[in-house]
């Protein structure tokens, strides 16, 4: 179905084929969408000013608290890839952040590799 519209940026009437659209044209919905991030930039501007003559001291604690910011950012990052897993070799609860990882220890983990590693399978492979 064709209806006909004005586009919404030069006013121009054109067949409107997409329902969606507002515009007679790329160009057009590219200049409204750059007028309007215009127009939101001083917007912007204006509201941080103010949230920063709200917040004076804001910056200056933030400066002294990186470390602590950036350690605590670093520790969600990598929590929140922990994984819980069960070690099959000594049945401890571990966790770890490396999703490989199946074993609670390294001793746990060469126990695993004698009983089911890749030795393991050639002879199992060899005896058949
Ligand atoms: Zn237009
Ligand atoms: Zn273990």
């Amino acid at each position: 179905m064709e209806i006909r519209a004005y586009c919404k940026m030069c006013g121009k009437p054109y067949i409107k084929r997409n329902g969606k659209s507002l515009f007679c044209s790329d160009a057009c919905k590219k200049a409204r969408i750059k007028q309007r991030y215009e127009a939101e930039k001083e917007e912007r501007k204006a509201y941080a000013k103010r949230w920063r003559e709200e917040h004076p001291d804001y910056y200056e604690q933030r400066k002294k608290t990186v470390p602590n910011y950036e350690r605590d950012r670093w520790r969600k990052i990598r929590g929140s890839q922990e994984y819980t897993r069960e070690c099959p070799i000594c049945g401890e609860t571990f966790t770890t952040w490396y999703p490989q990882k199946q074993t609670c220890s390294d001793a746990c983990s060469r126990i695993r590799q004698k009983r089911y590693g890749v030795n393991q399978k050639k002879k199992d492979y060899h005896a058949e």
